[in-house]
């Protein structure tokens, strides 16, 4: 078997004009970064109407490596465009933390992969770049504020803005910056995120153009003052000059799939502390060219399916016609019990254990949201026959819709009877709900979260977090969704509790609005904002010779 990137190198690409034309894209809105990238102007298109069918794939809660959404969403387009379907893919780009460290690259894999993978899954077009350099001119803008005199009265200890870097760093987690006398800055205790979880890719990812996004780059709170007042990037004056930084930033990129599908890489917001999926401004443009667009939500339904629907879809008015939730053998048995490394070995018992999970993800998406749904198996070489068949029969007994996928090992060929059953499920009746409703509390549409999707029987709140939120009430917030931020790995805040736990109540540690973004996020144990590097990283085996070409990357 070929690695990923010897699949990527062997396809035959067509030059990006060509996928444009395919795509509907005309030449004049058109901007190259050499022959197989591009980006789009979109504002020609602003008053288009949406035509498309939106497909979000998702997953039951996975295990660490995986469960192959991206593989699938990508293979499923594939598919589609094999029945003769007009299909964009519309995908969030990869950071680079990620592909130096355990993970590695975000481009699907096997023969479900977006082209060039190489570029894709380094640099691309910049974007992660220019959202980096606009975080920190208003972190530099913050500092010299204070330096200059400080006439906002910000309080340096109650300063909220960190500054960031798409890399994988702990050591700059936590720093103290600004040292060596009074004129080389004010010294603080200060930090790095990685670029994907700044707020500036929550706020390029849902803005709608330049006007949207200048308005929610000057919402941003970077801190509060001596007496308590929030301090925004409109009082710094930065908003003007950030978003000049982001105006390419904001344009869709164009790319490929192995087989020629066009397809939308950009955005990607961390699915923990933000909403977790590609941007509004390439989704919308997709669903005016294209009559199927296949999107991707990080992370598990819980957090990602639930996040796209109640943040994404409400900001955007953006209704599913189908959802396909990945599933894997492997993670059905993890979720089972079975440790990471017998998940390779047959076992019956641990599936049937595990299959609670999917069906609460089945239920989730279809009674609380009110959409139609398809499992699709994502088969990996060692599934067994087996193993395979009592999915299929244990969900056929519940009346869930079973699609074997083997897109990562056959392409769109191997997706074709998942794309039949989408493309049924995209003519059903659907009835669209939210979780929760805008105009009820924070804590109110915390608990909706908590009880409808997670199935728990409550919520605590440390103090802090209580305090915040009634700040955040009196201070007229109170109307945005929530973003939480949770383990991807069990329906609970307990990363070890797997299956379908009952009875257990989640407990919100810390909260922060995301004034820009438009949402208040809601922590639940430690979330890492800045990952650090394993013992052995990816990056130890990536190369490139003499000619450009790349190597090691997966
Ligand atoms: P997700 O989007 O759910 O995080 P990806 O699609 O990025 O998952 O897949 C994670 C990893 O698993 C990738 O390296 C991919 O190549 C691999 N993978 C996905 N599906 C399969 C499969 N059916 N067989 C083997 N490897 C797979
Ligand atoms: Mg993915």
């Amino acid at each position: 078997m070929k690695t990923d990137i010897e699949i990527a190198q062997a396809a035959e690409m067509l030059p990006i004009g060509q996928v444009a034309h395919k795509a509907g894209v005309s030449e004049e809105l058109l901007e190259y970064y050499g022959r197989y990238k591009a980006k789009i102007d979109i504002t020609p298109l602003r008053d288009k109407a949406r035509k498309g069918k939106l497909i979000l794939v998702t997953a039951i809660n996975p295990t660490p490596a995986g469960e192959g959404k991206t593989t699938t969403s990508v293979g499923l387009a594939d598919a589609l465009k094999k029945l003769d379907k007009n299909v964009i893919l519309a995908l969030r780009e990869p950071s680079l933390g990620p592909v130096f460290g355990v993970k590695g690259g975000a481009a699907g894999g096997g023969y479900a992969q977006v082209v060039p993978m190489e570029d894709i899954n380094l640099h691309f077009t910049g974007d992660f770049h220019a959202i980096g350099a606009a975080n920190n001119l208003l972190a530099a803008m913050l500092d010299n504020h204070i330096q200059q005199g400080n006439e906002l009265g910000i309080d340096v200890k109650k300063i909220t803005w960190r500054r960031c870097v798409d890399m994988n760093d702990r050591q700059l987690r936590n720093i103290v910056d600004g040292l060596g006398g009074r004129m080389q800055g004010v010294p603080r205790e200060d930090g790095f995120d990685i670029t994907v979880a700044s707020e500036i890719m929550a706020v390029l990812c849902l803005a709608t153009g330049l006007k949207d996004l200048k308005e929610r780059l000057a919402r941003i709170i970077v801190g509060y003052t001596y007496d308590d007042r929030p301090v925004t990037a409109a009082d710094l004056k930065a908003q003007g000059a950030m978003a000049a930084l982001l105006k390419d930033a904001i344009k869709p990129n164009l790319v490929q799939t192995l087989e020629n599908t066009p397809a939308f890489v950009h955005g990607g917001p961390f699915a923990n502390i933000a909403h977790g999926c590609n941007s509004v401004s390439a989704t919308d443009t997709a669903l005016k060219l294209a009559d199927y667009v296949v999107t991707e939500a990080g992370f598990g339904a819980d957090l990602g399916a639930e996040k796209f629907l109640d943040i994404k879809c409400r900001a955007a008015g953006l209704t599913p016609d189908a959802v396909v939730i990945v599933a894997t053998v492997k993670a059905l048995k993890y979720n089972g019990g079975v440790p990471k490394a017998q998940l390779g070995e047959e076992n019956l018992e641990a599936l049937e254990r595990g299959l609670p999970n999917l069906l609460k993800h089945v239920e989730n998406i279809t009674q609380v949201f009110g959409l139609p749904c398809v499992v699709a198996i994502n088969r990996f070489v060692n599934d067994t026959d087996r193993e395979l068949d009592l999915i299929r029969s244990k969900c056929k007994e519940l009346g869930v819709n079973v699609a074997l996928s083997e897109v990562w090992g056959r392409g769109g060929e191997g997706g074709i009877q998942l794309a039949q059953e989408v493309l049924r499920l995209c003519e059903q009746p659907k009835k669209f709900t939210y979780a929760y409703e805008l105009d009820q509390p924070l804590k109110s549409k915390i608990e909706a979260v908590v009880k409808k999707i997670y199935g728990g029987v409550g919520v605590s709140y440390s103090a802090a977090a209580s305090k915040e939120l009634e700040r955040l009430e009196r201070m007229g917030m109170g109307g945005l969704p929530v973003c939480m931020a949770k383990t991807q790995y069990s329906l609970t805040d307990d990363q070890t509790k797997l299956g379908r736990p009952e009875g257990f109540t989640i407990t919100v540690s810390k909260v922060k609005v995301s004034a820009g973004a438009g949402f208040v996020v809601v922590q639940t144990g430690d979330i890492m904002t800045m990952p650090g590097l394993p013992k052995v990283p990816s990056a130890e085996k990536i190369d490139v010779d003499e000619n450009g070409v790349i190597s090691g990357l997966f």
